[in-house]
């Protein structure tokens, strides 16, 4: 079976916090909220490296020589910066990301991209799932984030930037070409200012015009970056989401709506579950050993069992049936409020081939495999497997 990639557009968000640094100095600090926050323009010598929309509002602006900034804005606060506590608040934000999409690729302190193609069915409509997002970490983090939602990296990093701050730009269907045709040329990653005196010199001040002229002429005159910017140009960049830190475990949870008592209705759940991390794990292409179940009593009590596997899977009958192994273990002696199951303890090297394979556990890998093709294609309620171990 071939199924094309490409069948349907993928969803691309790009988050961008809204002046990172200076807003968080403004949450800790309530009495510098609306007032011109300077981070890293302590000293003559430094740089800035965030202004709040105050400061800007002077044409403070981030890479600005401190000595500048003091010049244009006397009366800003200028602050030294507290790198930890930024981290410490990225590293919350990113981990509200990846409670969307197993594929988050953070690219600096206080950006990421994240790919939500084919979560529809599962997390409803993608513009409401940016909403939440962005709720989320307001209420969490008491700090706004812009989002843009669009087909691909290049154009949701251009859109998150559209509506700053606290904006929510979304780039698709019909609007992406329109939308790409006025950009001008300055916008579109890639092009510097090497590349921007070539295109002034010819007159072109728009991806509109790029467009206009053949692919040819663009590789003629600029290379290999002729192309890419011609692709760009016509709106188009297939880049993938990458995800650079290296996950240590991939899990699923739910609260259900009533308390649940039956085991049969436990373990169906359970299979729910084992499918959505096992599909994690698979897009990762990472498997792991260690299968965990995590079970929450309707008065809070948790308990947790895990069972270590002779060889890592991604193989959701494998995960299914441990996660099954481990509920039987447990005498369960109240509702149950929520299941969990994860996978973790993921092997670094890629698998050695077995030399002999069994047939089932190759039967297993090829239904998973058409299972996420048709789920990539149809949505993630398409099909169920049966309830059976
Ligand atoms: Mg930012």
């Amino acid at each position: 079976m071939s199924v094309s990639k490409s069948a349907s557009p993928r969803l691309i968000a790009h988050l961008d916090m809204d002046a990172f640094f200076a807003s968080v100095e403004q949450l800790d600090r309530p009495e510098l909220q609306g007032k011109p926050v300077i981070v890293g323009g302590d000293s003559d010598r430094g740089v800035v490296s965030a202004a709040s929309y105050e400061a800007r509002n002077y044409g403070v602006r981030s890479a600005m020589p401190a000595v500048t900034a003091r010049r244009i804005c006397p009366q800003g606060v200028f602050l030294k910066g507290r790198m930890s506590r930024y981290k410490e608040i990225s590293e919350n934000i990113m981990t509200i990301l990846r409670d969307y999409s197993p594929l988050v690729e953070q690219l600096s302190i206080d950006e990421a991209f994240l790919d939500l193609s084919g979560s529809e069915r599962l997390l409803g409509p993608v513009r409401e799932v940016c909403r939440t997002i962005k709720q989320r970490i307001l209420t969490e983090q008491g700090l706004t984030a812009s989002i843009g939602l669009a087909p691909n990296k290049f154009l949701a990093k251009i859109a998150s930037d559209w509506e700053k701050p606290d904006g929510f730009t979304v780039i698709l269907g019909d609007r992406v070409p329109e939308f790409v045709r006025q950009l001008p040329v300055e916008k579109i990653s890639g092009v510097g200012t090497r590349t921007q005196t070539v295109l002034k010199a010819i007159g072109i001040k728009t991806a509109g015009d790029v467009a206009k002229l053949p692919l040819e002429f663009w590789e003629r005159k600029l290379g290999k970056k002729g192309i890419d910017l011609f692709y760009k140009c016509l709106g188009r960049d297939d880049s993938p989401v990458r995800t650079k830190r290296r996950r240590k475990s991939c899990g699923a949870e739910n609260t259900f709506p009533q308390d649940l008592i039956s085991v049969a209705t436990l373990k169906n759940r359970l299979l729910m579950q084992s499918e959505r991390v096992g599909r994690d794990l698979r897009r990762l292409h990472s498997k792991g050993r260690t299968v965990s179940l995590k079970i929450k009593y309707n008065d809070f009590q948790t308990l947790t069992r895990s069972c270590t596997l002779d060889s890592p899977t991604d193989t959701t009958q494998v995960i299914f049936r441990t996660a099954c192994r481990l509920l039987e273990g447990i005498h369960l002696q109240k509702p149950v409020r929520l299941t969990g199951v994860s996978v973790s303890n993921f092997e670094k090297q890629p698998v050695q081939l077995r030399l002999f394979p069994d047939q089932e556990h190759l039967k297993q890998e090829k239904l998973d495999r058409i299972m996420d093709v048709i789920r990539d294609r149809f949505g993630e309620k398409s099909l169920r497997r049966g309830d059976s171990e």
